[in-house]
């Protein structure tokens, strides 16, 4: 998805790109997440900026691309189920209010109004109008398309290394059918963004942070926003490396319901736990009871790439001339991709950038170039 909006703004500003990938679109983790462009999970602060320039323009690419990216400007519902998680919650919308997010208070009384089919007897919420949701895979698809003839897109090509010059700047890139020339490399390779800042002689701490998806069957709509407990908020912010769930519950265009999701750090595990499944259907079923009654057919999983700041890296590497970033949103790339390329577009055309991009410093890690 980053890719993608990269290429996307970089050949409206006239640049011919080639994108590479070792797999297919959306072959990442951006075929295994969800789909929700959020600002309400986000505290005030660098990432809240980023999300909301970001929700901006997915407005804006929600016209120009077809409606089967399943764009829709839902809004989300965060809940509270007693009195001090309430005040928590209250608090927490205030700052962000202040910082320009459009929030508003839900009486524990009128959430039926929002939301007919969530449990009785919860304290109250808040209601948050811009968050969005798109169909990922669908949306990375559709940039590329969209973005014309400026763009080559190879597939199946690994990019095995990185071409320097003679004063250490980027020349291109080596793939096992070849090197490719050009005087900028980004890097939008996700969880594996560490990875390919080392091909360069960089680090880059990236590491991937699993998370589990389990979806229904097709259902009628029974969950009109994206709706999940305010605890979530603290799971994303967490640094620890042990199992948080707090159910995030959605509807989709399609029918089925998705309930996502886990975060862990236990490297790139693929091994399905019946213990985090469980536990992300339990809380889903306590927010809408009506769901205990329905199937779910299957989960997936995937890996966010996580920066031990929770904050992505975007930009050019002072370490290595020609070297731009883009990686490392974690739980928040499909939101933050358009943002993202458009910062990445106007660096690449000497453009102004539409906010500052000091605090995600691609070198704020230290760690100098790798040897
Ligand atoms: C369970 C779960 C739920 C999520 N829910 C949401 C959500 O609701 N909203 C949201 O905004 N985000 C969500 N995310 C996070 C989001 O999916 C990611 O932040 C986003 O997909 C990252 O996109 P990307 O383009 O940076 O990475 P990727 O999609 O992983 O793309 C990187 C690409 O780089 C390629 N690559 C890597 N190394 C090389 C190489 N050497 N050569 C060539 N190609 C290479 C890979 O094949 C891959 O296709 C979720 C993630 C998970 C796991």
């Amino acid at each position: 998805m980053v890719g993608a909006a990269c290429a996307y703004y970089a050949a409206r500003r006239g640049l011919r790109v080639t994108v590479l990938d070792r797999g297919s679109v959306a072959g990442g983790t951006t075929g295994a997440g969800e789909g929700n462009l959020l600002v309400s999970d986000k505290e005030p602060g660098p990432e809240l900026q980023l999300a909301r320039y970001s929700t901006q323009l997915w407005r804006e690419l929600a016209e120009v691309l077809p409606s089967r990216i399943e764009y829709e400007a839902k809004g989300g519902l965060v809940v509270a189920s007693d009195d001090t998680s309430l005040a928590a919650l209250r608090e927490f919308a205030a700052r962000q209010s202040e910082a320009g997010v459009a929030c508003e208070a839900v009486p524990g009384g009128r959430l039926g109004d929002l939301e007919p089919r969530l449990a009785p007897g919860l304290a109250g919420g808040v209601h948050y109008p811009q968050d969005a949701q798109v169909q990922p895979a669908l949306a990375a698809a559709h940039l590329l398309r969209a973005a014309g003839d400026r763009v080559t897109l190879r597939l199946g090509q690994e990019v095995t290394g990185i071409l320097t010059g003679a004063h250490g700047e980027v020349r291109g890139v080596r793939t096992p059918s070849g090197d490719l020339h050009a005087p900028y490399v980004v890097n939008a390779a996700g969880t594996w963004g560490g990875e390919l800042a080392r091909l360069a002689g960089v680090e880059l701490p990236v590491l991937p942070r699993r998370g589990f998806v389990l979806v229904t069957e097709p259902l009628p709509r029974l969950v009109r926003h994206k709706v999940y407990a305010a605890d979530y908020v603290a799971d994303v912010a967490s640094d620890s490396a042990a199992l948080q769930t707090s159910a995030v519950v959605e509807g989709t265009p399609a029918g089925p319901v998705l309930i996502g999701a886990s975060r862990e750090r236990v490297g790139f595990d693929r091994s399905p736990s019946v213990e985090v499944l469980r536990r992300l259907a339990g809380q889903a079923v306590r927010l809408f009871p009506a769901l205990a009654a329905v199937r779910a057919v299957r989960t997936y999983t995937g890996f966010r790439p996580y920066l031990p700041d929770h904050l992505p890296a975007i930009g050019p590497d002072p370490r290595r001339p020609g070297l731009l970033h883009a990686c490392g949103h974690e739980g928040a790339g499909i939101g933050l991709a358009p943002a993202t390329g458009r910062i990445i577009a106007q660096a690449l055309t000497g453009g102004e950038l539409p906010l500052d991009i000091t605090p995600f410093r691609p070198d704020r890690f230290g760690g100098g170039e790798a040897g």
